[in-house]
């Protein structure tokens, strides 16, 4: 096995790790944001709730179905910015758009970096991208404090 080959499989096993058990899905107590965001090219179809308050992501939860590239790059994302300012969030999803047109992204993506493979097919990157254009509706009106 080639060194590339073992890489491939450390990111399957990623973003797989992430599909059947997926972070963050409760629905978050006293959550304040409520959007749903739907592929219909791969039929995935997410509901992402948010308790923002003071400029942050107190809580996240994402419940959806869909395809394992759309959920587990939901589950990445909820771990990547539960905690973090709307600020941040907004950064890390500019990052993330950024991977996945195939440029270097300016912040450190951790495990979301293992959904770089998912470039190739350009079908995959809409499931890829889906629970972050839905974080990206759920912070329009939620500017960042001060
Ligand atoms: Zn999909």
């Amino acid at each position: 096995m080639t060194s590339l080959e073992q890489l491939d499989e450390l990111y399957r096993e990623i973003i797989l790790d992430h599909y059947k058990k997926p972070r963050n899905r409760a629905v978050p107590p006293a959550a304040n944001v409520k959007v749903e965001g739907t592929n219909p090219l791969c039929g995935d179809d997410v509901t992402l709730e948010l308790r923002v308050d003071g400029g942050f992501i107190r809580d996240i939860g994402l419940q959806g179905k869909g395809c394992s590239i759309s959920l587990s790059s939901g589950s990445m994302m909820t771990e990547a910015v539960k905690g973090k300012t709307t600020a941040e969030a907004a950064a890390l999803l500019e990052a993330f758009k950024e991977l996945m047109r195939g440029h270097e992204p300016a912040s450190e993506l951790g495990d979301l970096e293992t959904l770089a493979g998912v470039r190739k097919f350009p079908v995959r990157v809409k499931c890829a991208l889906l629970a972050w254009t839905t974080l990206e509706q759920g912070l329009k009106g939620h500017k960042p404090a001060g």
